[in-house]
């Protein structure tokens, strides 16, 4: 009997790459104080891929046996044309899942043609329930546009959705317990992500306004009881369950626990760069590869492969020190 020919993406530490998240633009209605700064430069059209070119990369991973995309930016909702992008890649014959991270504030009238395009899961950001302190974290966002989003996602029959919350210490932690009960109530998933040190951030010293995992989930333990779980959406997240319900508490912990060692993503940014690390700078200019080959899916192929071999090891996340990386989140594609 022949071997069994080993996955084509695979990089040198032995991990198979199969979850790609795309940016789709650099562009976005708020600006969170972790993630941008206030007044932005974004990319001029012509850096920006076309859908097309999305498309055309989105493909290729799918063929290389990618079977999780994930849509991101900068905001992926005020992308024009960003419901055709989930039509065409909802056909891509391979793909497991198709899945989205948004802001929310679109959501209210694009959930019902995502859903149609396949789109069964999505994570929505929310940081807080207060509109005050809502509108100075997002430094523009309405609360309720992103509350009416939820309610959108959940009756377009979303079979999972997710609250991410970045919890800053003195900003919106003593509003932890209030959003585990928000998805209580509503049967919903939350993740608490630690503040990664992605961008230059004139708003906070974030090492001042660290708030670890274990703090969140100390907090949590106070209130309710929490059931581990090995569950994983093959992703950073750690998972607890609440004892009396479906919700599932998840933990993004890059300071407190590396997630390094299962990392089976690579990040393609709005540009078109092929990041192999979120907290590296490692990259493949594959706008480059689809401008150059126009339609040549063995160039791209060949790219992407080749990708492979320089995914570092892991992150060098260090809060005390000045960002090595000087990209926003916003540009990484998070
Ligand atoms: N605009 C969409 C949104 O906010 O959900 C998608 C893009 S946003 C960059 C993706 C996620 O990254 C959000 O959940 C946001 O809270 C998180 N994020 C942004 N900057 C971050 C940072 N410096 N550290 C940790 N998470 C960050
Ligand atoms: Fe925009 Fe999302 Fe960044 Fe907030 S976290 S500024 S919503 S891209």
């Amino acid at each position: 009997m022949s071997p069994t020919p080993s996955p084509p993406l695979v990089d040198r530490f032995g991990r198979r790459v199969s979850y790609l998240r795309i940016s789709i633009t650099d562009r976005c209605d708020f600006r969170c104080v972790y993630c941008m700064s206030e007044d932005m430069q974004f990319l001029p059209r012509s850096q920006v891929l076309t859908l097309e070119e999305i498309q055309q990369i989105a493909r290729a991973f799918v063929a290389l046996g990618v079977d999780k995309i994930r849509i991101t930016g900068g905001e992926p909702l005020v992308r024009r044309g960003v419901t055709g992008l989930f039509r065409g890649l909802g056909t891509l014959p391979g793909l497991e899942e198709l899945t989205l991270t948004t802001n929310g504030s679109q959501l209210a009238r694009h959930a019902p043609a995502l859903r149609a395009a396949g789109v069964r899961r999505i994570n929505i950001s929310l940081d807080s329930l207060r509109p005050e302190r809502f509108r100075h974290i997002t430094r523009q966002g309405e609360l309720q546009r992103v509350l009416d989003g939820i309610d959108a996602a959940l009756a377009a029959g979303m079979e999972r959705v997710k609250i991410n919350s970045v919890i800053l210490k003195g900003r919106n932690a003593d509003e932890i317990i209030d959003l585990v009960e928000f998805c209580r109530a509503r049967d919903m998933d939350i993740s608490f992500i630690e503040e990664m040190p992605l961008g230059v951030n004139a708003d906070h010293d974030r090492a001042e306004v660290f708030y670890s995992s274990d703090q969140v989930r100390a907090d949590i333990q106070a209130r309710y009881r929490l059931i581990p779980t090995t569950e994983s959406t093959g992703g950073p997240s750690r998972y607890f369950r609440l004892d009396d319900g479906p919700t599932r508490i998840g933990f993004i912990s890059p300071h407190s626990h590396n997630f390094c060692v299962d990392c089976n993503r690579v990040r393609l940014t709005a540009e078109g760069r092929l990041l192999l690390c979120l907290g590296q700078e490692h990259s493949v200019d594959l706008r480059q590869v689809v401008r150059e080959y126009p339609g040549d899916s063995r160039a791209l192929t060949r790219a992407i492969v080749e990708a492979m071999q320089i995914k570092p090891q892991g992150h060098t996340f260090d809060l005390s020190a000045k960002p090595v990386i000087l990209r926003h989140m916003s540009v990484t594609g998070g």
